[in-house]
């Protein structure tokens, strides 16, 4: 028997995936946790009735979260993962030979377990010697934390625990756990369907960072048209590359061309962040 996912994006826009088998379902303390496989994009994770992941494109989201900021800093050794509970982006910085260590803060140890257990392709270098992991709110983990040179943002969408990841305030502290040249990128939804949101973590991270710069790629599991990610950098343009991609590199999506071209925003999304 097979049924359909109806995703709601916004009141007039909904998406429906349609689903082989329920592999599991929970209500954890933070969220309604589910793992599904579904008929075109593989096993997925859902979170609130929110899809985060599916093993068909997730390959899009997690190179492009993690090597636009890794090629674009000289010498990215201690990192910060704030969310990331699939392991997808965790396993992308982990190809990085020169990352000494990398903590990762996830709110939901759930995320993690379900992960595991349901998406191994995904969720493959938690054993990794150089991670660290953390199941607490990464708000207050900024509050406190030690220096980094790359934090990486991987939240869910601005409702429930993610909410606050997307203020100001949060940016600032995060600015504060950054060594001198430090970096932070973080997943700043689309530019299309969620404007007020995109236009706010702009505006947001501009007014802690001396460089603010955004970068797109489409992501089909994501509503439909462009995804955004905002970088704010101490000191490194992050549309310089800084390393050498072809060192060994098993990677389907990123390349130095795509690096570049991420950058090119057109004139609508250039005009929603001009001041
Ligand atoms: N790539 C996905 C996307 O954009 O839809 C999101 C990846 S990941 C599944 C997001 C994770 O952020 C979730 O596992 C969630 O539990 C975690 N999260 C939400 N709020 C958090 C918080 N305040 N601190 C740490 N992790 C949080």
């Amino acid at each position: 028997m097979s049924f359909w996912f109806n995703e709601k994006n916004t009141d007039g826009y909904q998406v429906k995936w349609k689903i082989n088998k329920i592999l599991h379902s929970e209500k954890t303390p933070y969220q309604e946790l589910a793992v599904v496989d579904t008929l075109e994009w593989g096993k997925a994770l859902i979170l609130d009735n929110a899809l985060q992941v599916s093993e068909k494109d997730e390959f899009i989201y997690h190179e492009m979260i993690v090597h636009v900021p890794m090629f674009s800093h000289p010498a990215v050794h201690d990192a910060l993962i704030i969310g990331g509970g699939d392991g997808g982006t965790l396993r992308e910085l982990c190809k990085h030979s020169q990352l000494q260590k990398v903590d990762m803060v996830e709110i939901d140890e759930r995320v993690v377990v379900a992960s595991k257990k349901y998406l191994p392709s995904i969720s493959s270098a938690f054993g990794d010697p150089r991670v660290n992991l953390y199941f607490q709110d990464g708000i207050e983990f900024v509050k406190k934390a030690g220096k980094y040179d790359l934090v990486i943002v991987d939240s869910s969408d601005p409702i429930g625990p993610a909410q606050l990841l997307f203020t100001q305030e949060f940016y600032s502290n995060i600015y504060n756990c950054l060594n001198d040249d430090g970096m932070m990128v973080v997943q700043s939804e689309s530019p299309i369907f969620y404007q007020e949101v995109f236009r706010s973590v702009y505006r947001n991270i501009k007014a802690v960072f001396p460089q603010t710069l955004v970068y797109l790629a489409c992501i089909p599991t994501y509503v439909s048209g462009p995804w955004s990610f905002t970088i704010g950098s101490k000191v490194h343009d992050p549309r310089e590359l800084k390393g050498d991609i072809k060192a060994g590199f098993d990677l389907k999506y990123y390349n130095d061309k795509v690096h570049q071209a991420a950058f090119a925003l057109p004139g609508f999304i250039q005009d929603m962040i001009r001041e």
